[in-house]
């Protein structure tokens, strides 16, 4: 018996330029990824919002995995959120081309009242003001997980740091997590962003995997095994496209989360492994093409794989 899972976040059209090849306008955006990951584990309710210009083509993609978008607004004459990025070398960083918020910038997220007793919450990558007015509209969930990125860091610190009381738990990328604590060892600034109100941090770092650090203690910033644990990212051959490997890791690890129905620092870990699996295909293909034609067998089968790699 799974728990109920909501997402609110982007969903756009990126247009993506990878050593592979160029694709324009294709489906993509945080809610989109994470949705489409957790949707393996149990049912999503995805909260967004989009512009006249979304094909039914795009809905139908995310309707045919048991995402349910009631909660997605559609904006009368509106254009949906657009992002063009490029990768280069080793790809381990997008660099942003474009970014058109269109519609995404007046979002005002709007959780449907069947939906206000969701017993986990993934605030995918957004200001933090608008993060926290979905906090706002749900009644006591078990589980609320933010991401954020360097943008809201910068620009919205106050927002963000109130919005951290009010999780229990960080979602980022390895250069936002040394931006936020100001500490350059990974391992300090998860420990001091645990310092400033989540439970429990991760910090992703591309291919070299994630690092998981949560409170656990009555001494906050004591360093034992039993709060710490790194995972090492799946050793891809194919890299095609990095896109959406954050949001399809968060997805992952949500939608495990979910379907265990525990949260102990163990059940995070293994939702960790689900995360790392699952955007380990995410990147084997242009947007969310992977993530369309795989099968839930397919990821326990990597994973069965991954951990046998991690033996010793
Ligand atoms: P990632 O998982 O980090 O690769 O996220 C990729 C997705 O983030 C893309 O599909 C983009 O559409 C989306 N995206 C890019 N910039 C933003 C932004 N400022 N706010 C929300 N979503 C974004």
């Amino acid at each position: 018996v799974g728990q109920s899972l909501v997402v609110v976040g982007s969903i756009a059209f990126d247009t993506i330029r990878t050593p592979h090849g160029e694709v324009p306008e294709v489906l993509g955006g945080s809610a989109t990824y994470f949705s489409l990951a957790a949707a393996f584990f149990v049912p999503v309710r995805l909260v967004g919002v989009v512009g006249e210009d979304f094909p039914s083509e795009y809905r139908r993609v995310l309707e045919s995995r048991c995402i349910d978008t009631a909660g997605l607004q559609i904006v009368p004459g509106g254009r949906t959120f657009r992002w063009s990025g490029s990768y280069h070398g080793a790809m381990n960083e997008a660099k942003t081309e474009d970014v058109q918020l269109n519609v995404f910038g007046d979002f005002r997220p709007v959780i449907p009242e069947a939906w206000r007793d969701t017993h986990l919450v993934f605030l995918a990558n957004g200001s933090p003001v608008t993060q926290a007015a979905v906090l706002d509209q749900v009644r006591k969930p078990h589980l609320v997980v933010a991401d954020t990125m360097n943008l809201w860091i910068d620009t919205q610190r106050e927002a963000l740091l109130d919005l951290l009381k009010r999780v229990d738990g960080l979602v980022l990328n390895d250069g936002e997590a040394r931006m936020l604590s100001g500490e350059h060892n990974l391992v300090a600034a998860a420990h001091k962003i645990v310092g400033l109100g989540p439970t429990f941090v991760v910090i992703k770092k591309g291919e070299h995997g994630a690092l998981l650090v949560s409170r656990g203690g009555p001494r906050v910033g004591s360093l034992t095994s039993e709060l710490v644990c790194p995972l090492p990212g799946y050793p891809s051959l194919k890299v095609f496209d990095p896109t959406g490997a954050g949001d399809s890791f968060a997805g992952g690890m949500m939608g495990y989360l979910a379907s265990a129905g525990n949260y102990d620092f163990r059940s995070l870990v293994r939702a960790m492994a689900y995360g790392t699996v699952t955007a380990s295909f995410t990147i084997e293909d242009f947007s969310v093409r992977r993530l369309e034609r795989l099968c839930l067998d397919e990821i326990d089968e990597r994973l069965r794989l991954y951990r046998g790699m991690l033996e010793f």
